[in-house]
């Protein structure tokens, strides 16, 4: 009996002429992970991709593959699944053997039939009673019928050429497939927020490129190493990502020895801002992405949101800002971010922090603070100091460190 894995498509569907490109993606994702695995054929057919293990040592590393998949953009459900002729007695032979170890632990199941190919003699129906009758006489009554709210769904599908057999499909990661949408750089601190901004921009389609700021020695070696580490974990998602290292060392000295200090925090995030426009622009990111929520602390209110924001001549995504606290760290334990996350290091933004900053800030003012300093100049001086750093899912990091601008080469 041989087992394949079986993705579903999410709104991809809902495309229309371009779709073709949509589906080439997420088989183009499938495929530079399945070659870290193992033999795999990968192919489509009706809102559906197929992963087949080539060979017997494949198919022991089906787990690992679908593991793999669940983590590709573009498709809402994942499951395994036997593949059998189209023959009644045969799916129902299959049923008794591979289906009843699917269901250990649950204690009520549904079956249920797809027919795509309407030649198949019997219908959807009669289908899923045969193979509910089935499932009960192969487990000896250890598990009971609940058409209206099963633990877990037995699926018989009739397709084109085969017909599969599974129980217990689980979610995919949902979305549209990365890299469908553009390039974002992501602002990555070692908080909660923004790994989980930058896996909500990736679901959407978003390759992202990351830039973080330090500020050693105030920010420790560690500090940094748990950013690269929160990368590490969105390239389950995302498969490799470029973090951007800059100090803001010097420019927080100047700031700390020569500015009012209510607006540390507010002149810090401008040049922030202005050193991410400047490298967005040169590698083609299209958008900056923050993990900001309004009103979560003084920088983000909306006035100090204002006051970063005027500097950027391209949108900045803030896809968290309408949210709970809660409800993101749902998703980053959901994602794996939030262990990491929590880890205690500190950030260039807690050095130097004013006792109390501005929450209503006058853009004006915070002008007038800042051209006490040479803006512009601190500005290139200090993006050229970048160091690159490449994380990737497979394989360790490599340092970059800027063998050209805007080599976008994989
Ligand atoms: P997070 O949990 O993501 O650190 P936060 O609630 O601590 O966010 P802030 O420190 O005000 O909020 O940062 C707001 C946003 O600014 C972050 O979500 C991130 O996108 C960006 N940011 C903050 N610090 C840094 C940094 N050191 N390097 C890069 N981006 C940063
Ligand atoms: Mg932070």
């Amino acid at each position: 009996m041989k087992e394949v894995i079986l993705c579903k498509y999410g709104e991809v569907i809902l495309k229309g002429a371009n779709r073709s490109d949509f589906e080439a993606k997420m088989m183009k994702e499938l495929r530079r992970r399945a070659k870290r695995i193992g033999s795999f054929s990968i192919y489509y057919a009706q809102s559906t991709v197929f992963i087949e293990p080539d060979d017997e040592e494949s198919c022991e590393l089906i787990d690992e593959m679908f593991e793999q998949a669940k983590h590709v953009f573009g498709f809402v459900g994942i499951t395994k699944a036997a593949v059998c002729e189209k023959n009644m007695d045969k799916i129902l032979e299959i049923v008794k053997d591979y289906i009843p170890r699917k269901l250990l632990g649950y204690k009520t199941f549904k079956a249920m039939a797809k027919r795509s190919d309407k030649r198949f003699p019997l219908g959807s129906p009669e289908i899923a009673g045969e193979v509910g009758a089935a499932v009960l006489e192969a487990t000896g009554g250890r598990i009971k019928v609940d058409l209206k709210d099963p633990e877990i769904t037995v699926c018989v599908e009739i397709r084109e050429k085969y017909a599969y057999i599974h129980a217990g499909q689980e979610k995919g990661a949902g979305g549209i497939p990365y890299a469908s949408s553009g390039r974002g750089l992501l602002l990555l601190s070692g908080g909660i927020d923004s790994p989980v901004a930058g896996f909500m921009m990736a679901k959407r389609g978003v390759q992202l490129e990351a830039i973080h700021f330090e500020s050693f020695p105030y920010t420790s070696e560690r500090a940094k190493e748990k950013v690269l580490e929160l990368a590490k974990i969105l390239t389950d998602y995302t498969m490799r990502i470029r973090v951007h290292v800059i100090s803001l060392t010097h420019i927080q000295e100047l700031i700390r020895d020569n500015c009012d200090e209510d607006y540390f925090t507010l002149l810090l995030r401008r040049y922030m801002m202005a050193i991410s426009v400047k490298l967005a622009h040169d590698y083609d990111c299209d958008a900056i992405i923050t993990g900001e929520s309004l009103g979560q602390v003084a920088s983000q209110t909306m006035k100090a949101i204002n006051v970063t924001n005027s500097l950027s001549d391209i949108p900045v995504y803030r896809p968290l800002i309408g949210m709970d606290k809660e409800e993101i760290i749902a998703i980053s334990r959901k994602i794996g971010t939030y262990e990491t996350s929590v880890l205690p290091y500190e950030d260039c933004c807690t050095v130097f922090t004013p006792r109390h900053p501005r929450t209503r800030p006058e853009l004006e003012k915070v002008l007038e603070e800042e051209r006490k300093l040479d803006f512009d100049a601190l500005v290139e001086e200090t993006y050229a100091t970048r160091q690159a750093i490449v994380v990737k899912l497979f394989g360790g990091t490599i340092n970059e460190t800027e063998r050209s601008i805007g080599d976008n080469n994989e």
